[in-house]
């Protein structure tokens, strides 16, 4: 089956063909270490790592490289204030390359934990902007040989209007961009963005003077250094696609003059109320207050996973505490079919493994998959054998990622004795024993808890 992808460079729906039989190469923007990472930012990297588990489930051997933005003039305003030097103030510390490799490894440190809490496959290549900084250098004497560079008091520039595509990704049209970055009367055209940026205190040295490299150029430099020219895939989220990726294309491809990366996919925004999830927006949440109001991060993969990567989703806090009861109740339903199997080998069932294949396919459909999965889980017992279902919901979850297989909240959140009459009553209610489901009820109800049935299954409050 044709694995279907929508493309931000055509905006449609495309058959994916790879650059090579049976290979895929991916690059995903990082994150900019100066401050602990949020939940909005999280989804653009679970959107990552759901592509390359499709793309293994289906069989490809994938090279996966995800940067990390430790140095480099930040954001899409190149007159701005690099981020990481506005984390160093934040923090009170002095403005110094130690003191930023310091801050930058502090978070990098702590973004892992989150991907790590996340159950996101590690990258095969995690490059630091910092350790690049020559091939940075050796990129912009390209361009500049190639006539795409010139240099003004404050920059070295790339010229915009020397290519004729620029901003072709996404099917934005490109103004002159004034508005958009500030008016500064030596560039040649208001579009122009840095590639290298000077700072007389502090920075690398470089042929045209000590300063920093831009953003744009550490990920062109940073994902061809690893995948080659050009490669398969390259993602971020969708406010990435304006300024950022079409930066990214325009310098590459006037560099290499051939084509930067095949397939643009972008995620939406997680959203809190009407307003995107940002660190300016003061809005924003971390795994860490996640966990500390006692949720698993693996329920805000579940969370994740209801929604399509291209759509907005609002994040609340009743909206993650309905996706904990779900996966909760879909690891029951998994230790139940576990237990009912005693012992014998399933295998994956075809019909529904061909459902759920046809529904990852279709631009990683993920609520449909998980559809598929609920009605999986309810026929089991009922067509299709219990070893059967818990084989096929183990081999779904290389997809999914909700390590079906362990039960995090059985040592947590209740004792194995109510856990264990959790998952009899279950499987009696899924049996429509409703008799031998109201006797386990009056059991769990002798160990001090309140039972009832929800929409999202049993819940449990201790009495
Ligand atoms: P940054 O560290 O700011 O470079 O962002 C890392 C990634 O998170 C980028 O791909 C952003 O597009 C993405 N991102 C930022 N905010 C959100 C959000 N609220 N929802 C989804 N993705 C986001
Ligand atoms: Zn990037």
């Amino acid at each position: 089956m044709a694995i279907r992808l929508y493309n931000t460079l055509g905006l449609e729906l495309q058959t994916f063909q790879p650059l090579e039989k049976g290979k895929v190469s991916m690059y995903h923007c990082g994150p900019t270490v100066y401050d602990y990472v949020h939940i909005g930012n999280l989804r653009s990297f679970y959107m990552a790592d759901l592509l390359r588990r499709m793309f293994e489930f289906e069989g490809y051997e994938v090279k996966q490289v995800m940067n990390i933005t430790d140095v480099g003039i930040g954001g899409d305003n190149d007159e701005g204030e690099d981020r990481i030097i506005r984390g160093l103030k934040r923090e009170g510390k002095e403005v110094t390359l130690e003191n930023m490799k310091e801050l930058t490894e502090f978070y990098t440190e702590k973004f892992i934990g989150d991907t790590v809490k996340m159950n996101f496959l590690s990258p095969h290549v995690l490059p630091r902007a910092s350790q690049h900084i020559e091939d940075d250098i050796r990129l912009i004497q390209e361009l500049e040989s190639k006539g795409f560079a010139y240099t003004t008091s404050n920059a070295v520039y790339f010229d915009t209007s020397r290519t004729p595509n620029y901003g072709k990704l996404g099917g934005i049209v490109q103004g002159d961009g004034a508005s958009r970055i500030g008016t500064n009367e030596e560039k040649r055209n208001q579009k122009d963005f840095a590639l290298w940026k000077f700072n007389t205190s502090l920075g690398y040295p470089s042929p045209w003077g000590q300063g920093f490299p831009g953003w744009h150029i550490e990920c062109s430099v940073m994902s061809t250094k690893y995948l080659g020219q050009p490669f398969d895939i390259h993602t971020g989220g969708v406010d990435l696609a304006p300024i950022h990726h079409n930066n990214e294309i325009a310098q590459s491809e006037a560099a290499c003059g051939c084509a930067y990366a095949n397939y643009w996919m972008h995620n939406e925004f997680v959203n809190v109320g009407e307003a995107k999830m940002a660190k300016s927006e003061g809005n924003f949440i971390t795994m860490r207050s996640i966990e500390e109001k006692g949720f698993s991060p693996l329920a805000y993969r579940y969370f994740l996973l209801t929604a399509h990567y291209r759509t907005p989703t609002n994040f609340s806090w009743e909206a993650l505490e309905s996706a904990e009861n779900a996966y909760k109740r879909l690891k029951t339903l998994m230790q139940m079919f576990k237990k009912e199997s005693d012992g014998k080998e399933g295998s994956v069932n075809k019909a529904y493994k061909q459902e759920f294949l046809e529904a990852i396919e279709n631009d990683c459909n993920t609520p449909e998959a998980l559809a598929v999965v609920w009605k999986l889980g309810k026929s089991a017992g009922d067509g299709l054998s219990y070893p059967d279902a818990h084989a096929t919901l183990l081999d779904f979850d290389r997809v999914l990622g909700l390590k079906l297989s362990e039960n995090e909240y059985e040592v947590t959140h209740v004792s194995r004795a109510v856990n264990d009459l959790l998952r009899d009553r279950e499987a009696a209610r899924m049996a429509k024993n409703f008799s031998k489901a109201d006797e386990i009820r009056v059991r769990i109800e002798a160990l001090g808890y309140n039972l009832k049935d929800t929409e999202n299954g049993q819940e449990l409050e201790k009495i």
